[in-house]
């Protein structure tokens, strides 16, 4: 390549433009620089850095991101971005000695998306413009090889009809599958030239048909086109599904990059490839990707064709081979982070076309983390942001065995619910259950469906792993295996399911029921076959390494939401410092206890409903006894019963359908009698918003015997266990209070059973009683309700609830809708909204503690795993936070990383 500079235009010598829209780079310098991510994207700041370093790089010219804003604003192209455009092209032609799509040697340029954070495939991208029907000739001529020329024009008009022109995609594809049927191609490379101009024409028809104009032959306007169709493709809906996933700003914009091509397609010393310096899967630090001769970009991804594994460069070119390999490791060493790489390779001369760091697994991320600092390329303080904490998931669920595999990727979809699968083919979730089978040893099945449908749930119930081939990070199939813990990869586009006929076709394979796949649901792969899995492994001396760490800047404290002495256990096993919330009503879930439950519910007077707690108490003692042994004196925060009551009844139409059977069939059955009589009650319970209803503290105070025997479980259990040698701390709260005298008619109750049970065992015990914070009256008043509450524990769940007028139960139907028009950026019941819900937390925190300066404050709604809500736990100066068993770990890595940002004045953690 040239090592001439830039020429200098008149225009910028005459006056300084106000904005500097466009910035060149080429032949070993750039206008822009790798610090300028905010302007240039991710891709046009690599692209700068790396002209900058003098490595082999096109020469182009990137669009900011100021410009894509402006035209999300305005709905068009300023003028001054125009004449900055015209001016940088002229200037790029000139170094090129070369013409936008004219002449006997014509500049092709590809115009790319590329935004602050990487959003792989969710915009658009332009190959091969500035060909028409005269320079796709020159081209022809130039590189003697029509066959090339054709084929690269074909490309260009498939892209811009599809991504410009909004053509669907399948409309081209139709036209190229009926042309390689008509001539017999196995492959794609089996079309000659002819049959490619053939495949022009039809294509152009195509074009006029559906777009009612021909395709653009002025090169400029290719141009002009392009650049503003990336602009909008900024705003379609993959890429905003993308961003709300990911947590990034829609304000943002992207940069267009607008880059002089090199062809990978040239013949056998041409090629193009993708790479990573390190394994993204597993972290080994091992020349990792794939490359194909004589092809374009596209082809390596697309599937068509099965790239060759990098390391076999090395016998084809050796001497680009290394080059490369010196490229990469350069660029790993400059930006001290594993890179993810494209190259092409241009008859035989190598062109970097981006690098930016890596997407890796959890796994990987940690074992990266720890190599760098190991090798003097980051501190351990880095380090420590280079994990993202929801990816230690990834170390509490099976993962594939890939060592030693024939590793097949059939497709690539939506990583939709971690940890891995590996089962048989079934196509509907009735034969999902059949071939499962039952028992504990089940059959595992792999439920492949287009999409799935609540229908579809006693399926996935059974199921090893879901695989569908439409629908996004929230579609159904998405959302329930999250819930269950269950491995999904949703979405894989390339995948066809067709259920009536039992098969799923994919790169040109069938797939039959009863077939083997197994999915990774961490990366979103579908592989051929039959892998073995690797167990969690909690303990992985790699990940106790690194949490050690980082731990030492965690201040908060991370407790457990666990009800059952096993889930305590698994708690601690992740490093749960103690429990912040044992929802007693789960501990009568089970099939002998809800018959209980059931009947102390249902007593319509004090002696009945006396009776029926007898029975519980016992049964209640022995898991408190169990949960004080789990933990041995770490904090048991036990939440007084908080049923919302139609969770433990029959259903009261499914009562009616059997009382209505009944009087037809067995009008004098003694049954029929006790079911009326139940139905009655049901309805005399009946609530129209249970949610709200007869639950929380509202139960105790109607209700006072049914606190009397909690709190007698409780205090009898620590009591029986603090004489056999261990300690307990044991925290007595009381739920959904929002008066300070509901939390003194029940802590009075608490206390008083305390010093009765004391007094009978002749021992006394350490414990707390406070409150939950759940309504935004106990915000308001938090100050009040401190008098009495010893410690405040933010349930969130219902906080959300009752701030936003929100229905927990029915929030579903209207959320999609919310998040897809943005009005609500994230799901409030994911990601603490701390606007309006944070702001009553601040409230509760300030007010509770100018009561009781030493109050204790925790969280135990869901937030309390979710790290950008773990941040706001640490900024407003909670003590802990709580949260399922399965997130400690994240919980733990997000509270570091909050005191670590803290300490050492760095920006809160992210690393996108
Ligand atoms: C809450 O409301 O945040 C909470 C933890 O309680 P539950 O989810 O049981 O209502
Ligand atoms: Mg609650």
């Amino acid at each position: 390549m040239s090592t001439q500079t830039l020429p200098e235009t008149h225009e910028e010598r005459a006056s300084a433009s106000p904005v500097k829209y466009v910035y060149s780079f080429a032949a070993g310098k750039a206008e822009g620089s790798g610090t300028m991510k905010n302007e240039l994207g991710g891709k046009g700041a690599g692209l700068a850095e790396m002209t900058n370093a003098g490595l082999p790089v096109p020469p182009g010219f990137t669009i900011q991101t100021e410009a894509c804003r402006d035209y999300m604003r305005t709905g068009k192209v300023s003028s001054e971005v125009e004449r900055q455009m015209e001016d940088a092209l002229r200037r790029l032609e000139q170094l090129q000695g070369q013409k936008l799509g004219q002449g006997d040697n014509p500049l092709l340029v590809s115009v790319r998306s590329g935004a602050k954070f990487s959003m792989p495939g969710m915009m658009d991208t332009i190959l091969n413009l500035g060909l028409n029907d005269q320079s796709v000739e020159a081209l022809a001529k130039r590189s003697n090889n029509p066959r090339f020329a054709y084929d690269s024009y074909r490309r260009l008009i498939q892209m811009f009809g599809n991504v410009v022109l909004e053509i669907p995609k399948s409309d081209f594809d139709e036209v190229f599958d009926a042309k390689k049927r008509q001539k017999k191609a196995k492959l794609d490379t089996d079309l000659d030239a002819k049959a490619l101009k053939e495949v022009i024409d039809e294509y152009k028809k195509v074009v006029r048909k559906r777009a009612k104009r021909d395709f653009p032959q002025d090169s400029h306007e290719q141009l002009v086109m392009a650049r503003d169709a990336v602009f909008r493709s900024w705003q379609n809906d993959r890429a905003k599904t993308y961003r709300r996933i990911n947590n990034i700003s829609d304000d943002l914009g992207t940069a267009v990059n607008v880059q002089a091509m090199v062809f990978g397609n040239l013949g056998e010393t041409s090629g193009t490839g993708v790479g990573f310096t390190r394994n993204p899967a597993n972290g080994d630090k091992e020349f990792y990707g794939e490359f194909l001769l004589n092809a374009q970009g596209e082809d390596v991804v697309s599937g068509v064709r099965t790239p060759v594994p990098i390391l076999e460069l090395e016998k084809v070119m050796p001497q680009v081979y290394q080059q490369l390999r010196q490229i990469t490791n350069r660029l790993e060493k400059h930006y001290r982070d594993m890179q993810d790489f494209e190259f092409t390779i241009q008859e035989g001369k190598l062109y970097m076309l981006q690098t930016r760091n890596g997407k890796r697994t959890g796994l990987a991320a940690v074992r990266v983390a720890i190599q760098m600092v190991e090798e003097g390329l980051i501190s351990k303080e880095e380090a420590i942001f280079r994990v993202e904490p929801n990816q230690l998931y990834d170390f509490l669920v099976p993962r594939l065995d890939e060592k030693k595999a024939k590793i097949e990727v059939l497709a690539t979809g939506l990583p939709a619910s971690p940890g891995a699968a590996v089962g048989q083919i079934v196509f509907t979730a009735d034969e999902a259950v059949e071939k499962a089978g039952h028992g504990s040893k089940r059959n595992p099945v792999i439920l492949v469906r287009a999409e799935t449908t609540p229908e579809d749930i006693h399926g996935m119930e059974v199921a090893a792993g879901i695989l569908t081939s439409r629908g996004g990070m929230t579609s159904h199939a998405a959302v329930v295996t999250r819930g269950m813990g269950k491995c999904c990869v949703a979405g894989a586009g390339d995948i066809a399911v067709d259920e009536k006929a039992r098969e799923m076709r994919v790169k040109g394979q069938v797939f039959k029921q009863g077939d083997w796949i197994s999915l990774d649901g961490t990366t979103g792969r579908v592989i051929k076959g039959k892998l073995n899995t690797l167990d969690a492994e909690p303990d992985d001396p790699e990940l106790m390494k690194f949490m050690g760490w980082a731990e030492p800047f965690r201040k908060l404290g991370v407790r457990a939401n666990a009800d059952i002495p096993r889930d305590a256990i698994q708690a601690r096993a992740f490093g749960a410092e103690g429990i912040g919330l044992c929802r007693t009503e789960h501990m009568f879930f089970a099939e002998d206890r809800i018959p209980h439950m059931r009947a102390m519910i249902l007593a319509d007077n004090e002696k009945d409903r006396r009776a029926a707690l007898k029975k519980l108490l016992p049964m209640q003692r022995a898991d408190f006894i169990g949960l004080f042994r789990v933990m041995d004196g770490l904090p048991v925060t036990i939440r007084l019963l908080d049923p919302p009551l139609h969770e433990f009844l029959p259903k009261r139409e499914e009562l009616m359908v059997e009382v209505a059977v009944l009087e037809a069939t067995k009008p004098r059955s003694p049954k029929l009698k006790e079911l009326k009589a139940l139905l009655r009650r049901v309805e005399d319970l009946h609530e129209f918003n249970p949610m709200l209803g007869h639950r929380g503290c509202r139960l105790g105070i109607t209700y006072p015997e049914i606190t009397e025997m909690q709190a007698r479980a409780i205090f009898e259990a620590a009591v029986a266990v603090a004489k056999e040698g261990v300690k307990t701390h044991a925290e007595v709260m009381i739920p959904l209070t929002a008066a300070l005298k509901e939390m003194a008619n029940q802590g009075g109750i608490v206390r008083r059973v305390a010093e009765e049970v004391f007094k009978e065992k002749g021992m006394k015990v350490h414990y707390l009683v406070g409150t939950m914070i759940e309504l935004p009256r106990a915000a308001l008043i938090a100050d009040e309700i401190a008098k009495e509450a010893e410690f405040f524990s933010f349930g969130t769940n219902d906080l959300t609830q009752t701030t936003f007028g929100f229905s927990r139960d029915d929030v579903n139907k209207i959320l999609p809708t919310y998040l897809a028009e943005g009005i609500l950026k994230q799901d409030p019941f994911a990601a603490l909204d701390r606007d309006g819900v944070g702001e009553l937390v601040r409230i509760g925190i300030e007010r509770g503690r100018k009561t009781r300066p030493d109050l204790e404050v925790g969280i135990c709604g869901e937030h309390g795993g979710d790290p950008s809500s773990v941040q706001f736990c640490h900024e407003v100066g909670m003590d802990y936070v709580a949260c399922s068993p399965f997130r400690v770990l994240t919980a733990r890595l997000a509270a570091a990383q909050a005191g670590a940002s803290d300490k050492l004045k760095v920006e809160g953690g992210r690393t996108k």
